[in-house]
């Protein structure tokens, strides 16, 4: 989205830009765009997200001929649309579509002199050099102030929320597992697999005896538990596994294998790797198991699953 939202703001070359100003934005800037009812849901979302990214675009100004003056950041004071109503730049020959370059001349800022005492601030800009053989071009502003040419890794990083990276994050992320295989182990490991017993606590008052059996075994209460790996049938899927990778000391839980895969789940060594592989495959297998049983009511023999 903030890839977007920079070709738009940056008039990249595509004719999906080209697009946007022709039906969105009729040569507006993007950020003074109000979001009607009847706004579309995607243009809606780009939208919405403004004002998560708007404080890290700035504008470097060349000539001046594309920043807009009240909505770009090309000053620290900016948005200057914080200061000047639309209709006080219409009185003075101004308006939504000026640019930087109308109120600069001899590389002095030619401000309405009636503004002098309402807006100083506007007088106290620091003056810019214009350079007409240069155009304006958009930065991404990152902590500390400083300013690179927008990619959306350097977006990425600037937005994101970083946490501490938790202890079990070696087993579940790893480059020789298979992507599907890493995001259901990192549901499980977070615990928020779509389970039964959570569906009940969503829809508490619609919960009811046939929801809560599993799937797999029609005994037990579908939980994180049962399923990894306290239900007979997940069990002796773990159990075969757990033979043939010579994991036998393992114990039949969750818990345990992922205590006993922690302090290995850095290495390289093949056993391990396979070993980390085979896990995560199993337990997507098995969460697919209990997909297909619910949703399109399809059984597959144990056997077919322990090979
Ligand atoms: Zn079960």
């Amino acid at each position: 989205m903030a890839f977007h939202i920079y070709s738009i703001i940056s008039k990249r070359k595509s004719l999906w830009v080209e697009w946007v100003y022709l039906h969105h934005l009729r040569e507006r800037s993007l950020w003074d765009i109000p979001i009607q009812n009847n706004t579309c849901w995607s243009w809606r979302k780009l939208l919405q997200i403004r004002p998560i990214v708007r404080n890290f675009f700035v504008s470097k100004i060349g000539n001046g001929e594309s920043t807009f003056l009240w909505y770009n950041n090309w000053s620290e004071h900016c948005p200057l649309s914080s200061y000047v109503t639309t209709r006080q730049m219409n009185r003075e020959g101004l308006s939504i579509y000026s640019k930087v370059a109308d109120v600069i001349q001899d590389n002095r800022w030619i401000w309405p002199d009636a503004w002098r005492d309402i807006f100083p601030i506007l007088f106290q800009l620091n003056p810019i050099t214009i350079d007409p053989h240069k155009v304006d071009t958009i930065l991404w502003k990152k902590q500390g102030d400083s300013m690179e040419p927008f990619s959306t890794k350097v977006a990425w990083d600037s937005i994101r929320r970083t946490g501490q990276r938790v202890d079990w994050y070696n087993m579940v992320w790893s480059s020789f597992t298979i992507p599907r295989h890493s995001f259901l182990m990192w549901l499980i490991c977070r615990r928020k697999l779509a389970t039964q017993d959570r569906i009940q606590q969503w829809y508490n008052a619609m919960g009811n005896a046939n929801m809560m059996c599993c799937l797999l075994c029609n005994r037990g209460l579908e939980t994180h538990e049962h399923l990894f790996f306290e239900c007979p049938y997940s069990n002796q899927i773990w159990v075969s596994l757990r033979r043939k990778m010579d994991m036998n000391q393992i114990d039949g839980n969750w818990e345990d294998v992922v205590t006993w895969v922690l302090p290995h789940a850095k290495s390289k060594r093949l056993i391990w790797v396979i070993r980390k592989l085979e896990i995560a495959a199993m337990a997507y297998f098995v969460w697919q198991e209990i997909n297909a049983r619910f949703f399109n009511n399809q059984l597959r023999r144990l056997r077919s699953l322990k090979s």
